[in-house]
């Protein structure tokens, strides 16, 4: 009788030396907090691939949350069955025949073996396999096309015979590369820059600032449902709100319309500056494109990037608006960020911003202001919300709880 499985395929995670197994079982507490399972050791790390036991019932839809976690490169919804040839067989049978179903009129079986004594070649399991499949389900050999290619991988004393692979992210487990802090928007190219990070390792913690009280709470709520998406990944911590209208308001009233944008953003990179020392973040994260808004050509973020202590990345600065819209919509924050929603970029807009803004020029604008209290006050202001995550812990300081003010 053949059991379920997924079978969960990395490939980057395969090319590291003696840190592999590190970041072999990081992906495995990663997946089995993905199923909320409480005990890992029930995936089993086999040879490249991970073995995740199934129900039949289950399967569907723990493949479905298996291939969102990064360092996946796909999950196969597989059958497991001893090594013997007849069961081999019987299982290939059913994977075609199920695919015959659903249009399929050509099939190869490719048969690999790991780490197995198991003497037959693989060439010699492909050949008896597939006449018994052809014979059983009537449909043609066609290697070089076929419509359907039915792997079975002998591994130590078991086989594993699947045909569907659903896609993962690829790239690294979350907890595998510290931690950033994103400053999260709720426009469409933030929370891709965030997810991007998110797949090579990082765990995030968002930053957000919203209009208030001068907006209402739309932007928050829906960048809130931002991270409910992000957080299928397991690679983000939390989000912290700051409400920061008011101290939009205090740049507009002091400083030369043309500089209130870059002013703002400075702003908004020592918030996020003093919320990375907490979390002991070593970079920040944004969503830029270069050229794509005023703030973005290359003048301007310098005269940003010129009040941070961190390495700024920005994963999107070499793509067009239509990729990232385009990424957006896989990740599935595309509809979120696109909803009307009010959020603080609009307010207190100068008719004209500056588009190479001279970094001694935006020092001295800033020289009127009181940075330091007004960061304190971001600070005070400060709320946060949680997410699920296996590698997130909250700062000492800055604790887990529902209406979680900061602690000083
Ligand atoms: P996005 O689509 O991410 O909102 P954008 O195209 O609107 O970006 P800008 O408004 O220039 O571009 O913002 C550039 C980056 O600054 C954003 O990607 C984000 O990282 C950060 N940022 C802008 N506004 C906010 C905000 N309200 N809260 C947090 N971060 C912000
Ligand atoms: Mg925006």
């Amino acid at each position: 009788m053949a059991s379920h499985a997924a079978l969960v395929h990395y490939h980057e995670i395969g090319l590291k030396g003696h840190n592999k197994r590190a970041f072999e079982r990081r992906l495995q507490e990663n997946l089995a907090f993905a199923l909320g399972w409480s005990d890992a050791r029930r995936i089993r790390i086999m040879a490249n691939r991970l073995v995740v036991p199934l129900e039949a019932q289950e399967a569907a839809e723990a493949i479905e949350r298996l291939a969102q976690i990064p360092g996946v490169a796909f999950v196969a919804e597989a059958l497991v069955v001893p090594r013997d040839p007849g069961a081999m067989e019987e299982a290939a049978v059913g994977v075609v025949a199920a695919a015959a179903a659903e249009g399929a009129r050509t099939f190869a079986i490719k048969a690999r073996r790991s780490a197995t004594d198991h003497p037959e070649p693989s060439t010699e399991i492909n050949r008896r396999v597939g006449e018994r499949v052809r014979l059983a389900t009537g449909l043609c050999v066609d290697l070089d096309d076929p419509d359907v290619t039915c792997h079975v991988d002998v591994v130590h004393d078991q086989a594993f015979v699947y045909a569907r692979k659903v896609p993962g992210p690829g790239g690294l487990p979350a907890g595998s590369a510290g931690r950033v802090v994103a400053l999260l928007s709720s426009g469409i190219d933030s929370p891709v820059a965030a997810w991007r990070i998110m797949r090579r390792g990082a765990v995030v913690v968002g930053v957000h600032f919203s209009g208030q009280p001068y907006t209402d709470a739309s932007s928050e709520e829906s960048v809130v449902e931002i991270g409910r998406v992000l957080e299928r990944t397991g690679g983000l911590g939390r989000i912290y709100v700051v409400p920061f209208g008011a101290l939009q308001r205090e740049i507009s009233l002091s400083a030369p319309p043309d500089l209130r944008v870059l002013l703002y953003r400075r702003l908004m990179v020592r918030v996020a500056e003093r919320v990375a020392d907490e979390e002991r973040a070593k970079a920040l994260v944004t969503g830029e494109s270069l050229g794509q808004v005023a703030s973005q050509t290359l003048e301007n973020v310098a005269a940003i990037d010129a009040v941070a202590r961190r390495p700024v990345f920005r994963p999107l600065i070499g793509n067009d608006k239509q990729e990232i819209a385009a990424e957006a919509r896989r990740i599935g924050t595309f509809d979120i960020s696109t909803r009307p929603q009010s959020d603080c970029c609009t307010l207190f807009m100068p008719r004209t911003p500056e588009t190479h803004a001279r970094t001694e020029e935006v020092d001295a604008a800033e020289a009127a202001l009181d940075v330091e209290r007004m960061v304190a006050d971001a600070i005070a202001q400060m709320r946060w919300v949680d997410f699920l995550s296996p590698v997130y812990r909250a700062p000492r300081a800055w604790p887990s709880s529902d209406d979680a003010r900061p602690r000083r």
